[in-house]
């Protein structure tokens, strides 16, 4: 026997005689096989599904932005149909690249179906992506319509929540003014530096792209400029405005709590879900950290795509404030939510100051016909404003600051202040009375609890599934569309889960 030898191997000795013979692998051969599109995938397989539907839409608004017409000279363009279906077909698998979208229409038969075994361009896959935002709303409303005709959409309930997804920068990206100033006036002298590309040695493509990203590292720094203005506008505390701090890579991008408990760059992606089937209704994104004020234009697009409005909007605490109420109430939509957290002072913020618990506010009296507070000194607090704060008045009062001044009892009870003790009595809305009422009965804490689990279905279905983690574009209004891929991708699993599946499955 001779050693090495693949096809030979060494057996005991009393079977010495005998010679295992096994089948040869031969890498060297060349083969023409025929390929059958058609059966490329099974008859039950979700990419004919999307195929399908996304055939049953209407799609001239992709049609109408092509300029490549009959009788007139160009390349024909890849189908709008197919490449819908490519993307809805990829972010189903957790795919959201273009370039792997590329790479799977090289081989995987899902794909390779679909495209007729051609491969697309990724440059073209990247572009349609985030070209087409008026026709990308049109197909997300077409398919509500769809929906809506096979009954899983009725509006009686709807839960709305927000959700965080990363933004495609990192928090290392974040400066402060005077750093972004510097990166500007540096980026900008590169760009005046810039030469001839026909001059350069190096080919005049890799020169044009050079001055591209220049540019637009040049762009993105005003932008950070600009989002750091709006920033510091909002805040109050000077100390707070030094601190505001802007993306120089994604400037619409905010630092903000992740569900993980970490702080870092991203959006907030708020999500209307009916509650018949747990269909996306709506979709918005916002790079406020904050719930509040996304209720009512997340209602106004619900009515944009359905053409009615909700007739019940369930919500958390973070949604539940005075504007909202009224704004719900003015709609006739019937709001259902936690309670607002009030937010007069609390203890341990009293105990910050150095306030001692004998002069907590419960100590001062309040006088209804002067509405003015007495406070332990017998010294008279007036009352000085008032502010609407979630669904509470807060109206302050305030103590003379020489009353204080000469008070025996100032370093217990407002160590520190030159103004003279205030004090921050905070009164229920009427809306809030009838809110609360509400929220009382038996009822409306038993919708309540329904809301998390309607409303954070579709956020661990596009987190986990379709695996929508983190943005892979820059900017509010690519993030948005990605979303909007996203929901539509989503509602389509849902469509293919209670209607294709089942008819298919019965027709077997
Ligand atoms: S410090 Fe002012 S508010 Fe406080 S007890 Fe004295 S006078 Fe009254």
């Amino acid at each position: 026997m001779r050693s090495g030898d693949p096809s030979s191997v060494t057996v005991p000795q009393e079977k010495q005689q005998r010679r295992v013979r096994r089948k040869e692998i031969n890498r060297q051969q060349l083969l023409l096989r025929p390929v059958e599109v058609e059966k490329l995938v099974d008859l039950d397989h979700p990419v004919r599904a999307i195929w399908e539907l996304v055939g049953r839409l209407n799609l001239e608004p992709f049609y109408a932005e092509i300029e490549s017409v009959e009788g007139v000279a160009g390349r024909p363009v890849w189908d709008p149909r197919l490449l819908i279906s490519l993307w809805i077909y990829a972010y189903k698998d957790g795919v959201n690249s273009a370039r792997e979208i590329a790479r799977l229409c090289e081989y995987h038969p899902a794909y390779q179906w679909l495209s007729g075994l051609e491969v697309v361009n990724y440059h073209t896959l990247a572009d349609f992506r985030i070209r087409h935002k008026e026709a990308l709303d049109q197909l997300f409303i077409e398919v509500l319509g769809v929906l809506s005709h096979e009954g899983l959409i009725t509006l009686e309930r709807v839960m709305h929540d927000g959700t965080k997804v990363k933004a495609c920068t990192s928090s290392k990206s974040f400066h402060r003014k005077a750093t972004l100033e510097d990166h500007l006036r540096l980026a900008r002298e590169q760009v005046e530096q810039m030469g001839d590309p026909e001059s350069e040695e190096v080919s005049q493509r890799v020169v044009k792209a050079r001055q591209r990203a220049l540019r637009e590292k040049q762009q993105r720094l005003e932008e950070a400029l600009k989002a750091l203005e709006k920033i510091e506008a909002s805040r109050s505390k000077t100390s707070d405005k030094e601190r505001a701090r802007a993306s120089s890579t994604d400037p619409e991008a905010r630092v903000m709590l992740q569900a993980n408990g970490a702080y870092g760059p991203a959006y907030h992606v708020q999500i209307s879900t009916d509650a018949q089937s747990k269909i996306i209704v709506g979709v918005g994104v916002s790079p406020s950290p904050a719930d509040a004020g996304e209720l009512e234009p997340a209602v106004e697009r619900i009515e944009t795509h359905l053409g009615q409005k909700p007739k019940q909007v369930v919500v958390d605490a973070g949604f539940t404030n005075q504007a909202t109420m009224e704004a719900m109430i003015e709609k006739g939509v019937d709001l259902i939510g936690a309670l607002p957290t009030r937010s007069g002072v609390a203890p341990n913020r009293l105990e910050q100051r150095g306030v001692s618990p004998e002069f907590y506010p419960e100590a001062f009296t309040y006088d209804a016909s002067t509405d003015s507070y007495r406070c332990p000194a017998g010294k008279v607090l007036k009352f000085e404003g008032e502010q609407q704060k979630s669904a509470s008045l807060h109206r302050r009062y305030r103590a003379k600051g020489r009353d204080c001044k000469g008070c025996e009892f100032q370093g217990q009870c407002c160590p520190g202040t030159k103004k003279g003790r205030s004090l921050v009595r905070s009164e229920a809305t009427p809306e809030m009375v009838a809110f609360q009422a509400k929220m009382e009965t038996p009822e409306a804490q038993a919708i309540y609890k329904q809301r998390a689990g309607v409303a954070e279905f579709p956020n661990a279905w596009i987190k986990d599934k379709i695996g929508l983690r983190q943005f892979r574009l820059r900017g509010l209004a690519k993030v948005t569309l990605e979303s909007l891929w996203v929901c539509l991708t989503y509602n389509i699993c849902q469509w293919i889960r209670l209607c294709w599946k089942p008819r298919r499955l019965a027709q077997v």
